[in-house]
């Protein structure tokens, strides 16, 4: 159990009301959490203090070498105005493996629990009431020592921060277009794409901007070795509905594997799809959609939950999916996921935590 601090504001910032639209990631709460790493000591000093800058020396180690990791979770409003976390317990056990591959000290999973729990609940009143909306909740580690050779860090803070996000469905789910990227790639097996950290996400940022400009919402990533291989898109993994069965890329150490992705593996087996996760090249799939037999394709992941896929573009194929229309099973997952995690259905599977 961490002794955690908490020192109030004596400013809160107005809390937006309803019907003042959210968007993602750019307002944030009263309060964050703040614990520190020193070498020999642990960690240390864990405290919610009011939401501000933190300074760091310019030679701090995250500022050059990228040695940071970070997470990415919900609280959601039930209808009797409970507040609710998504299988919290997945994202301290993630962040310790993104932890390992990137040098940094394990961090207590009932701590990060603890941690994570306890900044929503001084800042619950900041859990918005609208459909769809949520807070979102960023909780990252930075290296913090300031010198300049390359080498773990002795010095961390554990940050987590909070923001009120909106619906990211505004009129309903909505398919989108993906871009098959044959050029750039995100990550090599033995590299580090299993683990969430910035340096993934600075190596995507020109496939994301070279699919935009192309008019596709976002990227989808081959393997880094052959570019033959379906991986995840963006910050989504991806899965795809081929002939009656639910075929999803196998996690092989370049694949972030979502928490998302596993809560839908584990409903499609309780309602009795059979679901592969394996090896699937983009000749597979482009194969499958010409025959007809690509039924439905997905991406998974915190931010969208479920986000059905109408287009998909490699090389001069131009992939339609659905006829543009959302897939029943995708419909069904969103709806069931989205039903637990706001508690407006059963959690037989004990995934969803009050705070
Ligand atoms: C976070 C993330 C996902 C989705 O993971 P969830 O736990 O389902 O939110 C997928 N791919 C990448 C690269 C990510 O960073």
């Amino acid at each position: 159990m961490l002794d955690i601090k908490i020192q109030k504001t004596e400013s809160p910032k107005r809390i937006p009301q309803k019907g003042e639209p959210l968007g993602f990631g750019h307002i944030f709460t009263d309060h964050m959490f703040i614990m520190n790493y020193t070498e020999g000591k642990g960690w240390h000093d864990p405290r919610i203090v009011p939401f501000g800058d933190i300074t760091l020396s310019p030679a701090a180690m995250v500022l050059h070498y990228g040695q940071e990791m970070f997470e990415g979770l919900k609280a959601y409003r039930g209808d009797n105005g409970d507040v609710y976390l998504f299988r919290p317990d997945m994202n301290a056990k993630r962040a310790n493996n993104s932890n390992d591959r990137l040098c940094i000290p394990h961090i207590p999973e009932e701590d990060f629990v603890q941690a994570v729990k306890a900044v929503v609940d001084v800042d619950r009143a900041w859990v918005p009431y609208e459909e769809g909306t949520s807070l979102y909740i960023r909780p990252f580690v930075i290296s913090t020592d300031p010198h300049l050779g390359v080498a773990p860090s002795k010095t961390y803070m554990f940050i987590i921060i909070l923001s009120p996000s909106g619906a990211y469905y505004e009129s309903g789910l909505a398919p989108v277009g993906i871009w098959i990227e044959d050029e750039y790639v995100r990550a090599v097996r033995g590299g580090m794409g299993f683990a969430k950290t910035g340096g993934n996400y600075a190596a995507s940022l020109a496939a994301q901007v070279k699919a935009h400009d192309s008019g596709y919402s976002q990227a989808l990533w081959l393997d880094g070795v052959e570019r033959k291989y379906i991986e995840e898109v963006g910050s989504m993994n991806i899965m795809f509905k081929i002939n009656g069965k639910v075929v999803t890329p196998m996690l092989n150490g370049s694949i972030l594997p979502g928490i998302t992705r596993d809560s839908i593996i584990h409903l499609c087996r309780e309602w009795g799809y059979e679901v592969e996760e394996r090896r699937i090249s983009v000749d597979e799939l482009v194969a499958a959609a010409h025959s007809g037999e690509l039924e439905e394709v997905f991406g998974t992941g915190t931010a969208a939950v479920v986000s059905p896929v109408g287009k998909l573009r490699y090389k001069d194929d131009v992939i339609d999916i659905g006829g543009g229309k959302i897939g029943e099973l995708t419909q069904k997952l969103y709806d069931e996921l989205t039903g637990i995690q706001w508690g407006k259905k059963p959690d037989p599977y004990g995934w969803r935590v009050t705070v």
